[in-house]
């Protein structure tokens, strides 16, 4: 017979989590702690999995950049160097204007 039948499964790392130690619904109280702010547990692990909450140590990759300390950024490119090979741009030569030439040579043959 389980000790806990509240156990859920964390939508953020996979882990089984005890429900009653985590303020989210769907998440176990590491990533809620990480992704929300949540008091985490003090895990207390035995054989590979928290005795307190049942977490079993999974880290998504989101929350392992955020334990890292390395958040994503949004800035796509930090370095935007103004000058770009120095060329400047020059409007192409466009020669088309006055080259017409002739028009419509009308040739009438008179034949009579
Ligand atoms: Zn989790
Ligand atoms: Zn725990």
């Amino acid at each position: 017979m389980p000790e806990s039948p509240l156990t859920k499964q964390c939508d953020e790392c996979g882990s089984v989590y005890r429900a009653s130690k985590s303020q989210m619904a769907a998440l176990c109280p590491e990533c809620a702690h990480y992704l929300y702010g949540y008091p985490n547990c003090a895990h207390e692990f035995e054989h590979g999995r928290c005795v307190l909450c049942h977490w079993d140590g999974s880290v998504s990759d989101y929350v392992k950049t955020l334990k890292s300390g390395n958040a994503p950024v949004d800035t796509e490119f930090p370095d935007k160097s103004g000058s770009r090979d120095g060329c400047p741009s020059r409007p192409p030569h466009h020669l088309a204007s006055g080259a017409a030439l002739g028009g419509s040579a009308k040739r009438s043959k008179l034949g009579s």
